[in-house]
């Protein structure tokens, strides 16, 4: 029996579509911002996945909230609703401008949900016509064909036949080009309020501002993806709370589940009246079980506390990050908000983000990239001082290691 044997990354070549490139570690336990691989080795996690394990692995909020719910009931289908979607529905209006929510199950499920909603509202009101998605150059939206094909990397949507139409890129934090580009055609604008994957770009505060006056002015909706900004990432419950700027339309996902699987489409009622019975659905949507983890996510990370410290963590970071580079000189800049962090590297390491990846996997350090010039830092946000310093030593580590060889 092949379940008797021992689990081994080359299982990986050899059973599972090959569209990744694993790491030859397989982590197996953690806890707070550590984790433990196959082999016992312990690496301080700077990662928490890709941005999604807000709380650390194994928080005592969530393992209750999923050990409790797991004991009373795990499923029902949207056929009836049930008690821990409509609490965290609840909250999750308390903490933004929604008032409305539909649960799925990923971020770019909420982002289709988003897209979806935009065009229905705009044949319902202003006809048909009005379908333009102007989305940004480098932008990060999921892998469903409609969300790939709003991401700005045609690298991603290439090659699958016939897109989704009417979708249009324009580079991000470009006034004129937005302008340039809307009209009473357009439907909706689809943005990251911090770009993520596209390398750790932040809005400048009147491109946002323009944003939301463009889009008023020609009657077009404002969907900002926080599927990654989103949940106290940025020192803000949403990313969107500290830009001044209201969207029409917000996606939410990876933290808002801290490890477990859900997603979110939150708006107002207004235009959530679009949606009738039968325009939209999930299986999993809502799911009593994700929802109960998400809720005990949202009561933890919604706390003034919480929030207050990712700042706090935030300059732990950014200190650690500028002393490394005094010593290394390999970094052009630090960047992003909160625990949303990338190191942009200089000129001579172009490229080389992936090694200093690997470098510090070696050194026991989890961290990303975000695209081939940048490392990423998207932390647990109650990490510890202690936990935050032994990793940047590592990381020092790793980075004296390239440096030398
Ligand atoms: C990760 C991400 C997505 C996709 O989320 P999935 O859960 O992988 O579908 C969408 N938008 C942004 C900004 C992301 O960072």
């Amino acid at each position: 029996m092949t379940t008797e044997k021992a689990v081994t990354r080359e299982w990986f070549d050899e059973v599972m579509v090959p569209c990744y490139n694993p790491m030859e570690m397989i982590p197996v336990k953690g806890e707070g911002a550590r984790v433990w691989d196959q082999q016992g080795n312990e690496y301080i996690d700077f990662a928490g996945g890709i941005a999604v394990s807000c709380l650390g692995h194994c928080h005592p909020a969530m393992v209750n909230a999923v050990t409790e719910q797991a004991n009373k009931i795990w499923h029902l289908s949207n056929v009836m609703t049930n008690e821990p979607a409509l609490r965290l529905a609840k909250k999750l209006t308390e903490v933004s401008f929604a008032e409305r929510v539909f649960f799925a199950n990923s971020g770019a499920e909420a982002n289709e949900a988003a897209l979806k909603l935009a065009r229905r509202w705009a044949a319902d009101v202003h006809g048909t016509e009005k379908s333009e998605i102007i989305a940004f150059n480098q932008g990060f939206h999921g892998r469903t064909f409609f969300t790939v094909t709003v991401g700005g990397q045609a690298a991603y949507s290439d090659g699958f036949g016939p897109k989704p139409g009417d979708v249009s890129h324009i580079p991000y934090n470009d006034i004129a080009a937005l302008e340039a580009q809307m009209s009473e055609k357009t439907c909706a604008v689809m943005m990251e309020p911090l770009q993520g994957e596209g390398g750790i770009v932040s809005p400048q505060p009147e491109f946002v501002q323009a944003v939301r006056e463009l889009c008023d002015k020609y009657n077009a909706l404002l969907i900002f993806d926080e599927v990654q900004t989103g949940n106290g990432r940025t020192g803000h419950f949403y990313a969107y709370q500290g830009l001044g700027v209201t969207p029409d339309i917000l996606s939410t996902a990876k933290s808002l589940g801290g490890g477990f699987p859900i997603g979110a489409m939150l708006t107002t009622e207004k235009l959530a009246a679009h949606m009738k019975v039968g325009t939209h659905g999930s299986t999993y949507g809502g799911n009593p079980l994700a929802c109960a983890v998400a809720e005990a996510v949202v009561d933890v990370v919604s706390s003034p506390d919480v929030l207050a410290g990712v700042e706090e963590r935030e300059a732990w970071f950014r200190e650690g990050l500028q002393k490394i580079n005094d010593k290394y000189g390999i970094f052009s800049e630090i960047r992003g908000k909160g625990l949303l962090l990338g190191a942009a590297l200089n000129e001579e390491w172009q490229g080389r983000a992936r090694d200093v990846l690997v470098a510090a996997g070696q050194q026991g350090l989890m961290v990303l990239v975000a695209g081939a010039n940048v490392v990423r830092f998207t932390p647990s946000l109650v990490i510890t001082k202690q936990e935050v310093e032994q990793g940047l030593a590592k990381l020092d580590k790793a980075i004296s290691t390239l440096v030398a060889a």
